[in-house]
């Protein structure tokens, strides 16, 4: 590579004009008469032609075959009608064939709070059972076949944890299923299958590449992933570094006792120079909006706390037996009070384990809300705190979901990625992909701007956030060195320097050069996981 702006993320996050890669690793950094001597007859040069190029981009909490999924299920995502909704399923039900039509990305805004009646769903495939997932991946709309299937009828008790919702001034189940409630159906759906989830994880990795993404912390591994992942390593096909989490049992019932035991103790055959799975999920919150969120305070007009999924005692128990066994915890957190009750089961465990495991990597993910006596802790703990920085933003989510139940003064402190580096500790970002936006250019620019990164605010003159912005390097920093730390590829990854691996993103603009609010529309010219060109963009604009 030649004539950049190649910005290295060395030490004294230097930038050189050239760089020398040779059978996948980086030899040598510096001027372009320095790295010329290193071009010989073979050697394929990239001319910058002044453009940037930074070390690939790490994805710190990412669902990367679900994503995957939306390529091979029915992707309703973009329907935003009730017609256009029907129209799509309907057009799938013709394309793809199977007992069960699957589609994700239904968007409950279309409707009003106790979601749709699966009257809609009418004449789409009413032979075929139908399961519709929301774009939260909490709740789902199946249809009648479907529910009798699971046995959900006029009779039936919402589960414990579960909501069945039922038609106006009657027990008939409407179709709509919440939590647990879903999970009575899900249950049900056949398995993937391994070819399947191999094409849908070819697509993921594509999907990745073509932004940037050469790392990731994939939050969601059972038996299935690692063998999707192994069959794409045989075939010389994988094209991400990957640090997987074995799903915790706590809520989901696919990954308990037995087979989580055996999951964790069998990973090692699963793991190569590129994997490792030395990680466990565990969620100890759930989200802001349906209060469910765990708070130190009260929600506002309401005197709940929201929900801890464990209490401390069982939460303690769990984290302590993972971290003795050597694992490292990721955990989903959204409010204050489950950040806490995080950190105390890492100090705790760091206390009383092995001493050989402090050095285990932890993170906590999301962190909408962090108490400030906890922001110095994630650095004492070891701990990554990664933002889900796209939530982060100024629009009517924001407005509209999260001010009426926690307050304005709460609201503006979401998302302190400012307060946690601050206080030292290692920021990390993350895209929640697929229930977030893949693309870390938008969740780049949302942490610098706190403005909605898909165009004009949404929410008028409504702004909260000024006080948690981070800059730049920040949020390159996060993206790239702490990532590689988050994963243990600190030596190989995370910078350009010579003796690592030749993980790195040419965008088509320098990102230091332009105004913040473009951030997001930075293409991305090549990208290179290993040495290796795995993505070349030929059209001029995103998808
Ligand atoms: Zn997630």
């Amino acid at each position: 590579m030649l004539n950049g702006g190649i910005y290295t993320v060395d030490a004294a996050r230097s930038w050189a004009e050239a760089a020398a890669i040779d059978e996948g690793i980086i030899v040598a950094v510096g001027s372009n008469q320095y790295i010329r001597q290193f071009i010989g007859d073979a050697t394929e040069v990239i001319d910058l032609d002044g453009r940037m190029a930074m070390p690939g981009i790490h994805d710190s909490h990412i669902h990367p075959l679900e994503g995957g999924y939306e390529s091979v299920y029915c992707d309703v995502t973009e329907a935003d009608s009730v017609d256009r909704l029907v129209g799509t399923l309907s057009a799938c039900a013709r394309r793809v064939e199977g007992e069960w039509l699957n589609a994700l990305g239904l968007d409950w805004s279309l409707f009003g709070v106790d979601g749709p009646d699966n009257s809609i769903l009418d004449g789409i495939a009413d032979d075929r059972y139908i399961f519709v997932d929301g774009v939260d991946g909490h709740s789902a709309l199946v249809n009648d076949k479907a529910l009798r299937l699971a046995g959900i009828d006029e009779n039936s008790e919402d589960p414990p944890q579960g909501v069945i919702e039922r038609r106006k001034g009657s027990r008939e189940p409407s179709g709509t299923l919440r939590e647990a409630a879903r999970d009575m159906v899900d249950k049900l759906r056949p398995p993937r299958d391994l070819a399947t989830s191999i094409q849908a994880m070819r697509s993921a990795m594509q999907r990745m590449n073509a932004l940037g993404i050469t790392s990731v912390y994939d939050v969601w591994i059972g038996e299935h992933e690692m063998q999707v992942y192994q069959a794409l390593e045989e075939a010389g096909e994988l094209t991400v570094r990957v640090l997987g989490a074995i799903t915790d049992d706590g809520v989901f019932e696919r990954h308990s006792g037995e087979y989580l035991e055996r999951v964790i103790r069998e990973r090692g055959r699963y793991e190569s120079d590129l994997i490792s799975y030395d990680s466990i999920k565990i969620f100890v919150d759930g989200v802001v909006e349906g209060e469910t969120a765990a708070l130190l305070e009260p929600y506002k007009n309401a005197d709940h706390l929201g929900t801890l999924n464990h209490s401390a005692n069982d939460l303690q128990s769990r984290v302590q037996r993972f971290y003795d066994a050597g694992m490292q915890l990721h955990f989903h957190t959204m409010g204050d009070g489950a950040a806490r009750a995080a950190l105390d089961a890492i100090e705790y465990a760091r206390d009383n384990g092995p001493a050989e495991h402090l050095e285990l990597r932890h993170t906590l993910s999301h962190l909408g809300l962090i108490d400030p006596a906890d922001m110095p802790r994630f650095a004492e703990l070891n701990t990554g705190a990664s933002f889900t920085l796209a939530w982060g933003t100024t629009d009517e989510w924001t407005y509209k979901l999260e001010m009426p139940v926690l307050g304005k003064e709460r609201v503006k402190r979401l998302y302190p990625i400012r307060s946690v580096a601050e206080a030292g500790g290692m920021v990390l970002g993350g895209s929640d992909w697929n229930y977030g936006d893949l693309d870390p250019l938008i969740s780049i620019e949302a942490g610098i701007t706190r403005d909605d990164p898909y165009g004009p605010n949404s929410a008028g003159d409504f702004k909260v956030f000024d006080d948690e912005t981070v800059n730049l390097e920040t949020l390159i920093d996060a993206y790239t060195i702490n990532g590689a730390w988050q994963i243990h590829a600190e030596e190989v990854a995370g910078s350009i320097e010579p003796g690592k691996r030749a993980d790195l993103v040419i965008y088509d603009r320098n990102l230091f050069e332009i105004d913040p609010y473009e951030i997001s529309e930075a293409q991305v010219d090549l990208t290179m996981f290993d040495g290796r060109v795995v993505y070349r963009r030929s059209s001029d604009t995103k998808e």
